[in-house]
């Protein structure tokens, strides 16, 4: 896919002390992109729009450029130990995204360009848990991927990681501008995992992402490449072809991903596609002709922590669904292994 562009960037002062700032800096003075430097709480404020819409649209092209200041990683269940940022939001349009509920009033994205900070933040963490092999998720609040063509972090990261012993990195994307990623000395301590789904969920939901035949020539350049490959299919959905359509999904990815490059099982997660009242809300808001079955008499409720509750499949249908989906896989890939269905 073409590579992302923002219209405009943003330098957070601080963020020009940094090698990392002034590179990302260097490389836009020949592009036809606005560049702003001003303190991060300003960012809002350059952002153009007189209706929510217009502005979601012009906070997923404006990129701001600063220093991560809180170190202290989250616990991240049950993806990893634990998750840090090289990157916040994303450039990619997804109906459900889950950002819209968790950074609806910054849908911005940040780029950090502190790396030796959070890199020394790593090897903390790794002391804290006792020197044991510790498992760090980098895509949990955005897509590094997306923007690495601007950054060059996520390559900086995995080989960072390389060198760590007793260290693994975990990555997820909806991109497939994986080509410097390609000839990194990883050590197979990066799992890359792609996300993936149906033609149809990717083709009607997932906007301005890489789409089906991308990313699963993205997965399989990763996997020959050597790196530990692993796939989330989410969400899935059950509409009136959906078991076809995933099995060409997993059809196709028999035949095109060499998992046996790294000397690693590919990996599964599965999540089964759920909604909240307050996802409802902001999907209907910002996507008023959505085809996304979110129809509560269709689904059950399910509780979720402190309070909260989720719409998913009635018991039956997920049963179903992680049967089928499991069937998949099995036939397909004998030594996977299927992290969780969800
Ligand atoms: S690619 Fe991921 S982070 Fe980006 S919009 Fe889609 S769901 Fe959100």
């Amino acid at each position: 896919m073409k590579l992302f562009m923002p219209d405009r960037v943003v330098f957070d002062p601080p963020s020009l002390r940094y090698p990392l700032g002034e590179k990302i800096y260097g490389y836009f003075q020949d592009k036809d992109v606005e560049v702003i430097k001003a303190p991060l709480q300003k960012v809002a404020g350059f952002i153009p729009g007189t209706t929510a819409g217009a502005k979601y649209a012009s906070s997923k092209k404006t990129l701001a450029v600063t220093v991560k200041k809180s170190l202290k990683l989250d616990v991240c269940r049950p993806s990893a130990d634990f998750e840090f940022s090289l990157v916040t939001g994303c450039p990619g349009n997804c109906e459900y995204c889950y950002l819209y509920t968790t950074q609806s009033s910054k849908l911005y994205l940040r780029t950090y360009v502190n790396l030796e900070e959070i890199f020394t933040s790593i090897r903390e963490h790794i002391v804290k848990n006792g020197n044991r092999l510790t498992t760090f998720e980098v895509a949990s609040a955005g897509d590094p991927l997306a923007i690495e063509h601007i950054t060059g972090s996520l390559s900086k990261t995995v080989e960072f990681f390389g060198e760590l012993e007793n260290a693994r990195l975990r990555v997820v994307t909806k991109f497939d501008n994986v080509d410097p990623l390609l000839t990194l000395r990883h050590n197979g301590h990066t799992r890359f995992r792609v996300s993936i789904n149906s033609r149809y969920v990717i083709d009607s939901f997932e906007h301005t992402t890489a789409g089906f035949d991308e990313r699963i020539d993205a997965a399989s350049k990763i996997a020959d490449a050597g790196y530990p490959i692993g796939f989330i299919v989410a969400p899935i959905m059950v509409y009136d072809r959906w078991e076809k359509e995933y099995l060409e999904l997993f059809d196709r990815l028999k035949r095109q991903i060499n998992t046996g490059k790294s000397g690693e099982p590919v990996t599964f997660e599965l999540i089964q596609h759920r909604f909240t009242p307050a996802a409802k809300k902001f999907i209907l808001e910002r996507f008023p002709n959505t085809k996304l079955d979110m129809e509560e008499s269709r689904r059950v409720l399910k509780w979720g922590k402190f309070g909260r509750f989720k719409y998913v499949y009635p018991a039956e249908t997920a049963s179903h669904i992680k049967e089928y989906i499991q069937t998949l896989i099995s036939e397909r890939f004998p030594g996977a292994v299927i992290e969780y269905f969800t």
